[in-house]
């Protein structure tokens, strides 16, 4: 029976089931293409003027919104170079050692050259057991991808991979366009919509196709206006939405701009610098996925001094200065400890009604 099949074939039915939601959209676009093309424009539309340019606009927007949804779909997610993995003698010795101290230091001392300004909850080094790597800063573990993926924002099952790094602006531009393609269709279906609804036109089977690219494409864009927003938030601001849940953790604490280098440099870092290409789905992101400039963090007055280990406490080897926390940063959070915490659970909201829509979260919890 089931139980006896090989993980393997489980994790085949998983890869396949998730093209599920991939599949649904592609369908849903390619029945809009056919009504808006034949049903309404050549059937329905008798001005000649008005079906070329209904015609030309539909297929720029069309254009672009698959070529942008293509691009986010099989970018392939970014993972940490070579550099971050540990050297063989020190991932034995890793994995011989029990202490989570002396971890620490084999840790520390593979992360001495590596530029990493990010840290756990409690000041230690990012590790990612399952893929035997040093997290570089905005990088996380995607369970479903089953890897570590560079500034990873979310995993997308509409797109059935992961959004980060390497297709982040792609994704930001499939929401956009997708949004230019919906209004488009609604704004011009709409006085065909009332026409057939009025029973001002003949009782075609265009009507049924008419009828409901109004309502389909009025219902997408009103459920993709929030997530977009949110992404146009979160780029102005410099953070992906793993980090608008629980702010990077830097030397002094966590600091939720802690990358952000003002609105025009934010939305370059993702865009790029030449205009020209800020709306193509082609990579202009800036810098390598790896290294993300920062503001010198200084102490904000306002918030209040945590006790993280500050990089100078070399002594920590012997783990009696180092304050080892018995709860993880979420059971912190949820006991009242977190400074952000009030602003971060209104993220976590404004994400919630943008996960209906699609966007999940599967990250790892970092203790
Ligand atoms: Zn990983
Ligand atoms: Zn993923």
């Amino acid at each position: 029976g089931l139980k006896m099949a090989p993980s393997h074939v489980l994790r085949c039915c998983q890869r396949v089931l998730a093209w599920i939601p991939v599949v649904f959209i592609a369908l849903v676009v390619c029945w809009s293409y056919y009504a808006y093309v034949v049903e309404l424009c050549i059937f329905t539309i008798k001005n000649p003027g008005e079906k070329i340019v209904y015609m030309v606009i539909f297929h720029l927007s069309f254009i672009m919104f698959v070529w942008s949804y293509w691009k986010t779909i099989f970018t392939t997610p970014a993972n940490p170079s070579k550099e971050f993995s540990l050297s063989k003698s020190d991932k034995e010795q890793y994995e011989r050692e029990e202490r989570p101290e002396s971890q620490q230091e084999i840790l520390r001392r593979a992360a001495k050259d590596l530029p990493l300004y990010t840290r756990t909850g409690t000041g230690a080094i990012r590790y990612c057991d399952r893929c035997q790597v040093i997290k570089p800063d905005r990088c996380h573990h995607c369970s479903a991808c089953d890897m570590c993926v560079l500034k990873m924002d979310h995993h997308c099952p509409w797109v059935n991979n992961c959004v980060g790094f390497s297709n982040y602006k792609y994704f930001i531009l499939f929401l956009g366009y997708s949004l230019v393609y919906c209004l488009f269709i609604a704004a011009t279906v709409l006085q065909y919509f009332i026409k057939f609804w009025t029973n001002d036109l003949p009782d075609t089977h265009a009507k049924f196709h008419v009828l409901f690219l109004f309502f389909v494409a009025a219902m997408f864009f009103i459920s993709i206006l929030s997530l977009f927003s949110y992404h146009v938030w979160l780029v102005g601001k410099n953070r992906s939405t793993i980090e608008a849940f629980r702010a990077p953790v830097f030397r002094n604490g966590p600091d939720k701009n802690g990358f952000s280098l003002g609105f025009v440099k934010n939305v370059k870092e993702v865009f790029g610098d030449e205009k020209k290409y800020w709306l193509l789905p082609v990579f202009t992101s800036l810098g390598d996925g790896v290294t993300y400039p920062t503001r010198l963090v200084n102490l904000d007055p306002e918030q209040p001094a945590l006790d993280i280990q500050p990089e100078s406490a070399k002594s920590s080897v012997d783990g009696q200065c180092h304050p080892t926390r018995p709860l993880s940063e979420s059971q912190n959070r949820l006991l009242g400890n977190d400074p952000h915490l009030t602003e971060d659970s209104l993220d976590a909201d404004s994400h919630k009604t943008a996960g209906g829509q699609g966007a999940s979260v599967l990250m790892e919890s970092e203790s």
